[in-house]
């Protein structure tokens, strides 16, 4: 190695170590320590799905089916039948997680903003069996994630 060589190689090692202080010291982090920390998630997101209710604790969806209808996965299956009351409400309401694809059609056709895609994205499981939501499991996300599920509603109405 000639001289010229070996200045542009200590030249090179010097850039790079300067580089990495700088980073060290100067620039702010732009990673975060996941799961510890987590960034800022949009009101539009769309996670996990839930099924909401009205705050005396009915629930709102009124089996109308638009959703199951307007799903292009097939994920939703929907059962109804009418209450003693008249009123019209599901049976069943199932949604393949395994399916869907997170397009948020069926939050957008639901006319009482009953099922909703909400902030969740940690719900992974070890079984495929478990992504099989029922509406047990829905409204359980509904009643667990209301209060920011609201709260992103009304973010996104002057959008909608
Ligand atoms: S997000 Fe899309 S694919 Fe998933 S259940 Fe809703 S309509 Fe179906
Ligand atoms: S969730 Fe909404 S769109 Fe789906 S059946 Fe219930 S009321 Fe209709």
């Amino acid at each position: 190695m000639d001289n010229f060589a070996r200045a542009f190689f200590l030249t090179e090692i010097v850039k790079g170590f300067l580089l990495t202080l700088k980073y060290i010291f100067f620039v702010p982090r732009v990673t975060i320590n996941y799961p510890y920390e987590k960034g800022p998630i949009s009101p539009r997101f769309r996670g996990e799905h839930a099924l909401r209710r009205y705050p005396n604790g009915e629930e709102r969806c009124i089996a109308c089916k638009l959703c199951e209808a307007i799903c292009p996965a097939l994920a939703i299956t929907i059962e109804a039948e009418p209450r003693e009351d008249g009123t019209r409400r599901t049976t069943r309401y199932d949604i393949d997680m395994t399916k869907c694809i997170y397009c948020g059609l069926c939050q957008e056709a639901c006319p009482v903003d009953a099922i909703v895609e909400g902030p969740n994205f940690e719900f992974s499981t070890e079984t495929r069996e478990e992504l099989f939501y029922n509406k047990d499991k829905l409204l359980a996300n509904g009643d667990r994630w209301e209060a920011q599920l609201a709260a992103n509603i009304i973010a996104d109405a002057p959008y909608r």
